[in-house]
């Protein structure tokens, strides 16, 4: 493991540890990874063994708290175990040629899953890896599970050369007392309806080992050349399965005690009904998936607008800038907040980049932004992009222009806001 960057005056630090340094064991077990070095370093002395320039040596470690001040580099897109499926909605095969590498690596990598809350298959693990997940719980795990039939899920996986039965690979880590968030990408007329409701009836009974389940619409860009024929989520089944699931809730909730089956946000935008109160999301587990992102964003609002609104003073005409579907949510929370819509403009940009059935935040590039604004009258002293559209990493949008590059093409300064509601409201006060 490569060490990328050590705090001051941390344990780390106190033991001479420099980025680019290479840890190879903790006392004495030589790493794979960073989940070796999570695993072996939690004693309270360590003895690690440092690669400096070819060159092995010694050094101890004592930790004093929680954290070593150490951060290890990310692994390696060629490290990252990759799938051999071809599901027939995989978001990366409706990527168009020509961008970047990294975000055609297809991760099924029960690491990354486990570190980062990536979803993966199962379909590829082998005996070393499940014995290893078991070994060192690696929990919780969250799985793409889409159906609970083994014929429906291999054809929707793409045929993959084994087997993809999921329900005894789920079992199996159940009984080793894994915890697991399952989802489903939900394609009309593929896995919907009957399907559906078996894929849930069928996984419920692993409660609480699978904790959640969540349904979450499938994608399509306009880049899908020599796929499938796939076609997205219409309104009024976005409202029907609303309704399918408050029903399956509250039988799960009396059953279980959980409302055990989520739908994500993307479902009630789309069919235009209100978001569950917040406490239904029995602690937003699965936010990251978009499950109660919108809820939890819009809770927090109106309590970081309640705690500023002394010290609020008018601010300088601004622009927002969010995906289509979140855009009126957004421009009601500001009124309602009492931001004139002629001084906090809110820009609802279309996709154009992937399509128009492509609503969120996440997946908007600079271009799009670039073209949307240019064509407004005005756009104000300053825009306010969302972090989520730009890549933590190197800070740039999926179609590689920066931040910087959209503040030259409109000049003005554009500010990259995190998703939470006291960033956004910081950003609002402070241009
Ligand atoms: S598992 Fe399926 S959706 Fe995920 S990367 Fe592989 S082909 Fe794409």
């Amino acid at each position: 493991m490569t060490v990328a960057a050590v705090a001051r005056r941390s344990p780390a630090a106190a033991a001479g540890l420099t980025p680019g340094d290479r840890i190879v064991a903790v006392n004495g077990h030589p790493l794979r990874d960073a989940i070796d070095f999570q695993f072996h370093a939690g004693d309270e002395r360590l003895e690690l063994t440092v690669e400096r320039e070819g060159a092995a040596r010694s050094t101890r470690l004592r930790r004093r708290g929680p954290g070593l001040g150490l951060e290890l580099a990310p692994p390696r897109p060629s490290d990252i175990a990759t799938c051999a499926n071809k599901c027939v909605f995989c978001f990366i095969h409706q990527l168009p040629k020509g961008m970047r590498r990294s975000l055609y690596v297809k991760d099924d990598d029960f690491r990354l899953s486990f570190l980062h809350g990536n979803y993966i298959t199962l379909s590829d693990l082998d005996e070393a890896s499940f014995e290893r997940i078991i070994e060192q719980r690696l929990s919780p795990l969250y799985i793409s599970v889409h159906a609970t039939d083994p014929e429906l899920r291999h054809a929707l996986l793409g045929r993959p050369r084994h087997s993809a039965e999921i329900l005894p690979r789920l079992e199996r880590l159940a009984k080793a007392g894994i915890r697991m968030h399952a989802q489903i990408v939900l394609c009309p007329d593929l896995n919907d309806g009957a399907h559906l409701a078996r894929t849930v009836h069928e996984l419920a009974p692993l409660y609480p080992h699978v904790s959640t389940t969540a349904i979450v619409p499938v994608g399509l860009t306009r880049h899908r050349e020599r796929l499938p024929a796939l076609r997205s989520l219409a309104p009024d089944e976005a409202q029907a399965l609303v309704t399918t699931a408050e029903g399956w809730q509250r039988r799960w909730l009396a059953e279980l005690g959980s409302r055990f089956v989520f739908l994500a946000d993307e479902i009630y935008l789309l069919a235009g009904l209100p978001l569950p109160p917040g406490a239904s999301y029995e602690g937003f587990p699965i936010a990251e998936d978009g499950i109660g992102l919108v809820r939890r964003f819009e809770d927090g609002f109106q309590r970081s607008v309640a705690r500023r609104q002394k010290r609020r003073a008018r601010p300088d005409a601004i622009t927002v800038v969010t995906g289509e579907l979140f855009a009126p949510r957004l421009s009601g929370l500001l009124v309602h907040a009492g931001y004139a819509a002629d001084t906090i403009r809110v820009a609802a940009v279309p996709n154009d980049f992937f399509g128009p059935a492509i609503g969120v935040a996440g997946l908007l590039t600079g271009r799009d932004i670039q073209r949307h604004l240019a064509r407004q009258p005005e756009v104000g002293r300053r825009v306010l992009v969302p972090a989520v559209a730009v890549r933590d990493a190197d800070g740039i949008f999926l179609d590689d222009v920066t931040p910087a590059d959209l503040a030259r093409d409109l000049g003005v300064p554009v500010t990259v806001v995190q998703p939470t509601p006291g960033a956004l409201l910081r950003a609002i006060r402070d241009s």
